[in-house]
């Protein structure tokens, strides 16, 4: 069964349309990048998959099953994962702990039981620190880690609530194009191996293309192309709606500007 089917979604802010019948789906293990100039609608979009924004009309299922109006926090225990920053104030912890953190709001276990819930899930953080490749850094404190180090800590956060569907807006913002790329790519093998359904935005063409399997390009509030990379980087209506850019549809795949 489709993991997450969006069906006619529609959203106006007064006589703004920002989001006009936007279908379409994601597949498990599959990374679904959503594109388009700023003011497309992709927040808005994104936003009525997560559940913090409610839709005039249209319908979002997750396994079949009609989350439209299901609340933030209910459709992330059914499975819909999303990236968040590292606060300010978890940056005196350790990595580790704070994957420990996300593991104790997961369960259900938060209040007054911070010294059990450490050793309980001490293990367990461990083990999702090593799938981001950050096992040995699991008792540096966050505030010590490279940016894109923080970065994988985020990945690390977001498995821990074990996303069927994992939602990421504009990850790799304010990372060097080198660590765009290695991010993406750890995400690309996390989805595939485990199968998680990925939904992101991103500005940078480069990570667009070189790691989405499908590309949604949205134009004022409408999708006005849907396709694999190369079915995007072809489509004319996509290059016109990126005219005086489209040199960044142009560069090969993979290949990163210096
Ligand atoms: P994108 O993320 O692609 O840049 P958005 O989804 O943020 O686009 O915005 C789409 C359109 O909807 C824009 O014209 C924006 O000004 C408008 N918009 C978005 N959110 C709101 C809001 N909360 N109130 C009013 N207008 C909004
Ligand atoms: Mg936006």
């Amino acid at each position: 069964m489709t993991l997450l089917a969006v069906n006619g979604l529609h959203k106006s802010f007064g006589s703004v349309v920002a989001a006009r019948d936007v279908t379409f789906t994601v597949e498990r293990g599959e990374m679904l990048a959503i594109i388009g100039p700023n003011g497309a609608g992709k927040s808005t979009v994104f936003n009525m998959v997560g559940g913090q924004l409610k839709p005039d009309r249209g319908q979002v299922l997750l396994d079949g099953q009609d989350i439209t109006h299901t609340l933030p926090q209910k459709r992330f225990r059914r499975g819909v994962g999303r990236t968040f920053q590292v606060a300010q104030t978890f940056l005196s912890m350790s990595a580790a702990e704070n994957v420990q953190m996300a593991l104790i709001s997961c369960t259900r276990q938060s209040t007054g039981l911070w010294i059990p819930a450490r050793e309980r899930h001490r293990e367990k953080a461990v083990e999702l620190l090593s799938r981001v490749g950050m096992a040995e850094a699991a008792d540096v404190h966050c505030s010590a880690l490279a940016y894109g180090d923080v970065k994988r800590v985020e990945l690390a956060i977001a498995l821990a609530g074990q996303p069927k569907l994992l939602l990421m807006d504009e990850p790799t913002a304010g990372m060097a194009s080198r660590e765009r790329a290695a991010l993406m790519g750890l995400t690309v093998s996390i989805a595939e191996s485990q199968g998680i359904g990925v939904l992101f935005t991103e500005h940078d063409m480069d990570v667009v293309f070189g790691h989405a399997a499908r590309v949604l390009v949205l134009l004022r509030g409408q999708i006005i192309a849907a396709g694999t990379p190369d079915e995007i980087r072809q489509d004319e209506q996509v290059r016109r709606a990126y005219l005086g850019d489209e040199r960044a549809l142009d560069r090969p795949k993979g290949m990163s500007p210096a």
